[in-house]
């Protein structure tokens, strides 16, 4: 198995506008996380095309589909995520979300479709593969975690999948480039919720009743104090409080507080030691205002930990295929989440974020944004870098099985 760089470059050019197309239809018809039941179909009417048996339905509209090289027992795999977003698209292009209030706003349009156009070729290739190739066209992303429960579903054996890669679009990084992030890339997250319960009563005798929403308000402002005064400066946490109900009206002593948020770590032990000092602060807090209260925790990711093997290849290839000035090393992380640290803990794995800023354009809008309108052109850089670094992995892990 020994493609050059310009073959697999021809073989990219042969397939970009029908991946472009694909990426249109994907754009023009998103769907939100649980909900991608024509995404899923357009994927397997395409993987049908293609002769590539899948196994659809898994972790909700999941699909797994296996191209098999020589070696049919192991393998490595490649994965895309497929839903979008509840934000009403506000760029005018011919192919705008004809689903209200649902936008591709996080690119996973691109990520489907680069997954597509990459198993294609590696099909075409697969007499010459060495080993098998999984690919994950992976649901709910934004929400509950499509990736572990694909992983729970068994995506990960028969043929074994010993490494992963996945990517992400970024627009404060040139269509054309991509961006790699040794060790810890995104932190671990877990969301948590409060339930403050006191004793409603009349605004004017407070005494009488057990003000929830005082003790509330004080765990809000008091769980800054967990990052600043119990975990270590040089490590990177955040607690973030994005929701607070509280009160039914001005004059009525408030008999119940909610509120929730999110918590990050990079590295996974502070994951603990946060959920231990919130729980301690917010059941002493309420206790000293004579309140109760409950605390429960849910959507917890594993920090995204970049495999260093990996890294490298990737790394090598990327630089071969683009070039050593489309490349980019961050040691900067994120405290951004994403459920591909799913995989990254059960297997090695490698994500990257590919370029999708238009060249010379300043104000690119960010994922997540009504007006975000990427660079179809990061769709060449993202195919060229899977295939290229597919087929090196395989090359390297051949030797292990
Ligand atoms: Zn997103
Ligand atoms: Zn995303």
């Amino acid at each position: 198995m020994n493609y050059t760089i310009e073959e697999i470059k021809n073989k990219v050019d042969a397939v970009y506008d029908t991946v472009v197309s694909m990426r249109r239809h994907l754009h023009m018809y998103p769907e939100l996380s649980e909900e991608e039941c024509e995404t899923s179909r357009f994927i397997c009417q395409q993987l049908d095309l293609l002769g590539i048996p899948y196994e659809k339905d898994i972790a909700g509209h999941g699909i797994s589909a296996v191209i098999y090289g020589k070696n049919r027992a192991h393998g490595v795999g490649l994965r895309a995520d497929m839903d979008a977003l509840p934000i009403e698209e506000k760029v005018e292009i011919p192919f705008k979300s004809k689903n209200p209030n649902i936008m591709h706003a996080c690119g996973h349009d691109i990520h489907t479709a680069i997954l597509l156009g990459a198993a294609k070729i590696l099909n075409e290739m697969k007499d010459d593969l060495p080993g098998s190739v999984r690919l994950f066209f992976q649901p709910s992303e934004e929400t509950i975690g499509g990736a572990r429960q694909m992983i729970e579903a068994g995506c990960l054996t028969s043929p074994a999948i010993s490494s992963v890669l996945g990517l992400h679009v970024d627009s404060s990084t040139d269509a054309g480039s991509v961006e790699l992030i040794p060790g810890a890339m995104n932190a671990a997250c877990c969301e948590f919720t409060v339930v403050v319960t006191g004793k409603a009563c009349h605004g004017a005798h407070p005494n009488d009743g057990i003000d929830a929403l005082l003790p509330a308000c004080t765990m809000v402002s008091s769980l800054q104090s967990i990052i600043t005064r119990r975990i270590d400066p040089a490590e990177s946490v955040l607690i973030t409080v994005g929701k607070f109900n509280s009160g039914t009206k001005e004059n009525i002593v408030s008999g119940e507080a909610v509120f929730s948020g999110t918590m990050r770590a990079l590295d996974m032990r502070n994951m603990d030691k946060l959920k231990t000092y919130l729980t301690d602060l917010c059941k002493s807090t309420a206790a000293a205002y004579g309140a109760s209260c409950s605390i429960s925790f849910s959507g917890s990711y594993p920090t995204l930990e970049n495999d260093p093997k990996l890294f490298d290849i990737v790394m090598k290839t990327a630089k071969a295929v683009l070039g050593d000035t489309h490349v980019k090393l961050t040691v900067k992380p994120s405290l951004g989440a994403d459920d591909f640290a799913f995989f990254c803990h059960e297997s090695r794995g490698l994500y990257y974020n590919i370029g999708c800023r238009k060249p010379g354009e300043t104000d690119a809008y960010p994922i997540h944004s009504e007006l975000f309108c990427p660079d179809e052109s990061c769709i060449r850089t993202g195919i060229l870098t899977q295939v290229a670094s597919v087929l090196h992995i395989l090359k390297e892990e051949e030797k292990t099985w």
